[in-house]
């Protein structure tokens, strides 16, 4: 005997209290079907999937491929992966061949008919960087510049609404709300990483996953690995880069929690050895976002760790508990 059935059987109940039950169970089946009616979405990473789910609020439901610490240049799709993917009505991917393993993927699924938006198309030409030696293609880690990951919300904004035409007001909503939010984050990094003293505006990190940031907010950044981390870093790379830091008396450099610290250490190592004194300056969020329901969980959370600790780390001015109020960095 189901809940709605038991209800009725009742008979101490009131008219009016059966009046409400026979109500709900009438309507019962209508909301399981809008629920399973509600577009399925399959992004590849954390950041792609939590910039989707903000613009589509609870009218789709949104699943990310990567979770915490994978590595997007490396992720190879398993079979149950695959299945996500052709069973969704739509996929959002970061693009710019961040998830380099998953072309031939994505091709099958576009030929298919499936949508597949990719974030980085979105993106005008001249905001992307191309590094020379990654010859004619263009950085993909568009995510690390607020302003430019903010310039991606009217393609996922249409995406959504091509899917669900019902939609198309929630979503418009959300994407404004969503982009004044990281306007004000974006401003919030600006400051932060302005207040770190000139010499030591040097972020040195595990790969070159942070050169939009450095563009967008002023800092030199130099990555032990190069773009992908399927190139290896030399001994040389190391040593120029110690050679760096002592000259600049940069006081930190950082690992991030999607790639091997290996290489950090050993610039830690060569620093010292060159008689200068670098300390780790807290691991960053580069290619995944931290772990699911907590704050570095989500985009807003990861670049405001990342920011706060760099700005932190570097000598500059900026609150432990971050952009608003909800990091716990320990007081350095
Ligand atoms: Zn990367």
């Amino acid at each position: 005997m189901n809940i709605c059935s038991k209800t009725f059987a009742t008979k101490s109940l009131t008219k009016f209290i059966a009046a409400v039950g026979l109500a709900v169970c009438l309507l019962l089946p209508v909301a399981a079907q809008a629920e399973s009616e509600r577009p399925h979405i399959v992004a590849t990473t954390g950041m792609v999937a939590d910039l989707v789910r903000a613009v589509a609020g609870d009218r789709a439901e949104v699943e990310a491929l990567m979770g915490e610490g994978v590595d997007p240049h490396l992720f190879k799709p398993t079979r149950s992966d695959t299945v996500k993917l052709l069973r969704a009505d739509a996929v959002f991917i970061s693009g710019l061949h961040l998830e380099g393993k998953m072309t031939a993927a994505f091709d099958r699924l576009r030929e298919s008919g499936k949508p597949v938006v990719a974030l980085g198309d979105a993106v005008p030409k001249e905001r992307l960087l191309s590094p020379p030696e990654f010859e004619g293609a263009h950085d993909p880690h568009i995510w690390m510049d607020v302003g430019i990951w903010a310039s991606t919300l009217p393609a996922i904004r249409d995406g959504l609404a091509r899917l669900d035409p019902a939609g198309t007001e929630t979503y418009a909503r959300n994407a404004d709300a969503y982009g004044a939010e990281l306007a004000r984050l974006d401003a919030y990094a600006r400051r932060i990483l302005a207040s770190i003293p000139g010499k030591a505006r040097v972020l040195v990190t595990a790969h070159d996953a942070f050169n939009y940031l450095g563009r967008a907010y002023g800092i030199e950044v130099r990555g032990i690995q190069g773009i992908s981390t399927e190139s290896e870093a030399g001994l040389r790379v190391i040593e120029e880069l110690a050679a760096l830091l002592a000259d600049r008396g940069v006081p930190a450099v950082f690992p991030e929690t999607s790639v091997s610290d290996r290489n950090v250490r050993a610039l830690v190592e060569g620093a010292g050895a060159r008689g200068h004194r670098v300390t780790l300056g807290g691991a960053l969020f580069s290619d995944a976002m931290g772990a699911p329901g907590s704050y570095e969980g989500t985009y807003i959370g990861m670049i405001d760790h990342n920011v706060t600790t760099i700005a932190r780390a570097l000598g500059g001015e900026a609150p432990a508990d971050g952009f608003q109020g909800k990091l716990a960095l320990a007081q350095r």
